[in-house]
């Protein structure tokens, strides 16, 4: 049976930490759907098509991964499209609360749908989007922290130089 895994998240905007998490994910999985979650009730930086447009630059040399976007429960997403596997990350102890309430909702929804964290490789454990962007607003160099090919537009993005 062919295991297909589902990384969802809001990648506002997609990160080193991320990609790396994508990355380990595409090698113990035989599909990985990383999944843009569009909260209408959250307020993002990036819109929903521009988070899929970055997402698709960083992982296409990954040939098992797909990108996709969805407003719903990423529980039912998962029934949907016949994922087994959800993975999560998990930085510091901060993350836990939230990643061990989040596993025991999605398990309420759909038992069939096993979640697994991988931990950041050593270089992103303090890494954010949150951070990234407090960053980019204030002139800061963000070379480090995200993929070459989308570094300008999310600068631009960032200091208004784009819509
Ligand atoms: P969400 O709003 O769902 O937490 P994020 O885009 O912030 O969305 O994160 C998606 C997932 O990636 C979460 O499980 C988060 O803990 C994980 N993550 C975020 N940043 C990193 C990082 N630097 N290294 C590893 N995992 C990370």
């Amino acid at each position: 049976m062919k295991i297909k895994a589902l990384y969802p998240g809001s990648f506002d905007p997609v990160s080193n930490g991320h990609t790396d998490i994508i990355r380990r994910a595409s090698k113990l999985f035989d599909e990985v759907v990383v999944l843009v979650a569009d909260n209408k009730n959250k307020h993002y930086t990036f819109t929903c098509e521009e988070k899929v447009m970055m997402l698709k630059t960083v992982t296409k040399e990954f040939k098992n991964v797909t990108i996709d976007s969805y407003q719903g429960l990423v529980a039912d997403y998962a029934k949907e499209k016949n994922c087994q596997i959800l993975i999560r990350g998990l930085r510091l102890a901060s993350d836990y609360e939230n990643e061990i309430t989040l596993f025991q909702f999605n398990r309420s929804l759909n038992p069939n749908l096993e979640t697994i964290i991988l931990f950041p490789s050593a270089s992103n454990f303090f890494l954010s989007s949150s951070k990234i962007k407090e960053l980019g607003q204030f002139g800061g160099s963000i070379s480090k922290y995200v993929h070459p090919e989308i570094e300008e537009f999310i600068i631009n993005k960032l200091q208004g130089k784009t819509k």
